[in-house]
């Protein structure tokens, strides 16, 4: 049998283990991950809610208004399609979604908290405005699609939304950069929990904000130096 978007599908599923390695994901090592096809409004979106054990071939292909189009879908995973769908159409150059339930960032989903830009890593990963939490609604549910749209509207510079009482979705231009998202969330989360102990997370100032991403993208146009 040939398998469409090989590629694709690959990058997605090395996104997901590099998740897994990192130790960016609860114990049950539960998720979901979508890619675009690209050019078009339709995803391949893991079949399966678990990333053990992940193949090329565990991922649906499914139009953004949730119509499968090929391959087939477990209950679970049918659930969340609109939980993707959303991210991809309020922002339109995403090209990957990836769902977990990483412990630190799911913590903060918890306890009904944002979090904030205090950690350099969110400013170089595109998240000056930190990670905006959206209210609850039943996984899936129209309810809790509506407040991520609500989050990603209110919020511009992110890559990641936390869901209240739930987990994390983050997302990029392609599946690596989808889960490099979700693990940056994951690790500034752990810190400003770990921060707490010490009297709390200091948000770094707007100009400084700027610098940052000045100084990245004046090293990153200077391109690779070489003696
Ligand atoms: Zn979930």
């Amino acid at each position: 049998m040939t398998i469409n978007h090989l590629s694709l599908r690959q990058a997605v599923v090395d996104g997901a283990n590099m998740l897994v390695r990192m130790g960016a994901i609860s114990m049950s090592h539960h998720g979901n991950f979508s890619v675009r096809v690209p050019n078009t409004d339709t995803i391949l979106l893991t079949a399966t809610s678990s990333f053990d054990s992940l193949k090329p071939e565990n991922l649906a292909l499914l139009d953004l208004d949730g119509r499968l189009l090929e391959g087939e879908i477990n209950p679970t995973s049918a659930e969340i399609v609109h939980m993707h769908a959303v991210v991809y159409k309020q922002r339109p150059e995403t090209g990957a979604v990836v769902h977990t339930h990483s412990t630190f960032a799911t913590s903060f989903a918890l306890a009904g908290r944002s979090i904030a830009c205090s950690y350099e890593a969110l400013v170089r990963a595109d998240m000056t405005d930190g990670v905006p939490l959206a209210h609850y609604g039943p996984r899936g549910s129209a309810a809790s699609v509506d407040n991520i749209a609500v989050a990603l509207k209110g919020t511009r510079n992110t890559k990641a939304v936390l869901l209240e009482n739930h987990g994390v979705l983050a997302f990029g231009a392609d599946p690596a950069a989808a889960a490099r998202a979700n693990l940056i969330v994951e690790e500034a989360a752990q810190m400003a929990v770990f921060a707490e102990m010490l009297g709390g997370a200091k948000s770094l100032p707007v100009d400084m904000l700027k610098a940052t991403v000045e100084r990245r993208d004046e090293f990153a146009r200077a391109g690779i130096k070489r003696t």
